[in-house]
């Protein structure tokens, strides 16, 4: 088995890695590091929590630690699609620099222009930026993009979502040509495909799981969740996952819990708050530094339970996650696979359970058809009862019967939405289409005061401490 030792990275990159804990490489670091370290073009195939973040900094940071930046001209550059995201990869920069002097910048929403311009004026090493704001600062005229020597774009297939493809094509047009480059996509659409073909030069490739492999350390199970009293099928729903929760027992030290609609993600938390649970939700319409606070409970181990949509937890990493419970199966299947991602991550072993309700069960076939095995079907612990069941739904938790009459007023199925998305919103999107589809152009999203953007994507007031300190900083301190 390939060692860190056998990679010809630095002794002070060995070090750093080797104080991170970490003792093998994962297959993407394995696969990448060598090429980059020889100045080769890298396509990696891989999503998150395969390690492949590593696999691009510290190549980058052996050869970055020879030679010194210049004054407004970055040495290097790693794109982005998402605030959370940069800042994510700013502190690996920080954990595996440590022993080697290198400067930052961070350019993306919520840091200031100005302070970021008295880094780059100085000089600095690594510009980690979301698209849009990179551009922002490069029209400004603050910045000039012709020193960059190794330039990487983390998740593109996030960024073609995201509308951000025209503005890295003008990237890739304003930096070098004789630049290294290294790509990571999850997947390769056709668009993604282009792209590489026309700014790749040779890329070893390296593939190391596709979209629809999940991860072989991941166990999964699917419950079907057929109501006993369709009146009251949202809250026989809850009473399911709870008793899924508690079969799980002590093995379940910490769960992300998926839902497909806002709505949900507060009911849920709120139901399971009510029993006793400890449980916090996260979406996009939470005031961010609530967000934030929630997501470092859940890090620290002081929040058990994360309820989250797909938008909120995409691309946050948080390492050891024991469960994942999809509260419904999504609507698009490829989330699946992000979802259950969560869990598992780094060869870590991890469990994944569906809830199906009947009406997920078409959702349910196309997750199985893409991930092209079946899923297997766990009992339902309180379908051998469907009075306690029943019950159980039943207490602590009101069902409004005028929510039934609304839902029957659209001429739908019962079982075809949940009884709290009609009655707290009229007719609300899956959460993931509603996010994506904003952002215009595909700017960096949360742009101009007080827009809806705002409020979903990004880190608002909050900044990490992390990210205010540059490297020299935290060195010299
Ligand atoms: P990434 O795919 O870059 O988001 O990384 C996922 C997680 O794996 C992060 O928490 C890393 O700290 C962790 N990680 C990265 N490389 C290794 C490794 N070689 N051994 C163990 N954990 C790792």
């Amino acid at each position: 088995m390939t060692k860190f030792a056998d990679l010809n990275l630095s002794p002070k990159v060995l070090k750093a890695v080797e104080e991170a804990g970490y003792e093998t490489p994962t297959p993407i670091q394995a696969g990448a590091i060598p090429h980059a370290l020889e100045g080769r073009d890298v396509l990696g195939i891989a999503q998150t929590g395969t390690g492949k973040t590593a696999s691009f900094t510290l190549p980058m940071i052996c050869k970055l630690a020879r030679g010194r930046a210049r004054a407004r001209m970055p040495r290097s550059l790693v794109l982005c699609p998402t605030r959370e995201l940069a800042a994510q990869v700013a502190e690996n920069f920080d954990v595996y620099s440590k022993h080697v002097k290198l400067s930052k910048a961070l350019l993306i929403g919520g840091v200031s222009f100005k302070e970021q311009d008295v880094l780059i004026d100085k000089g600095v090493d690594v510009l980690i930026a979301t698209p849009g704001r990179l551009l922002d600062h490069f029209e400004r005229g603050k910045l000039l993009l012709t020193g960059i020597e190794i330039m990487v774009v983390d998740e593109a297939d996030r960024m073609l979502d995201m509308g951000f493809i025209p503005d890295i094509e003008r990237i890739f047009g304003l930096v070098p040509f004789t630049r290294q480059t290294m790509f990571y996509s999850a997947t390769m659409a056709p668009e993604i495909e282009r792209i590489t073909n026309t700014f790749l030069s040779n890329p070893a490739r390296i593939e190391v799981a596709r979209q629809a492999t999940a991860s072989e350390t991941i166990e999964q199970g699917v419950v079907m969740a057929r109501a006993a009293r369709r009146d009251r099928a949202a809250s026989e729903k809850r009473a399911l996952l709870r008793a899924m929760i508690d079969g799980e027992g002590d093995k379940c030290t910490n769960a992300i819990i998926f839902c497909n609609r806002k709505t949900d993600v507060d009911i849920v938390a709120k139901s399971l708050k009510k029993y006793g649970y400890d449980a916090e939700p996260i979406h996009g319409d939470l005031e961010q530094s609530q967000r934030t606070r929630t997501l470092d409970g859940f890090r620290d181990g002081k929040i058990r339970l994360l309820i989250a949509s797909d938008v909120a937890a995409r691309g946050l990493d948080i390492p050891a996650v024991s469960h994942v419970f999809n509260f419904d199966v999504p609507g698009h299947p490829e989330d699946y696979v992000h979802r259950i991602g969560r869990t598992g991550r780094a060869g870590r072993e991890g469990k994944a359970i569906t809830l199906c309700s009947t009406s997920d069960e078409k959702a349910l076939a196309a997750v199985e058809k893409l991930i092209d095995k079946a899923i297997p079907r766990l009992e339902n612990p309180l379908s051998a009862a469907p009075e306690a069941m029943a019950e159980a739904a039943g207490t602590g938790e009101t069902e409004k019967p005028a929510r039934s009459r609304s839902r029957g007023g659209r001429g739908r199925k019962r079982d075809e939405r949940p009884e709290e998305e009609v009655a707290a919103s009229p007719a609300p999107e899956p959460v993931e289409r509603e996010e994506r589809s904003r952002g215009g152009r595909g700017r960096d999203r949360g742009r101009g005061a007080g827009s809806r953007d705002e409020a979903v994507v990004g880190m608002g007031d909050h900044l990490p401490s992390f990210i205010e300190k540059s490297f020299e900083e935290r060195m010299a301190g």
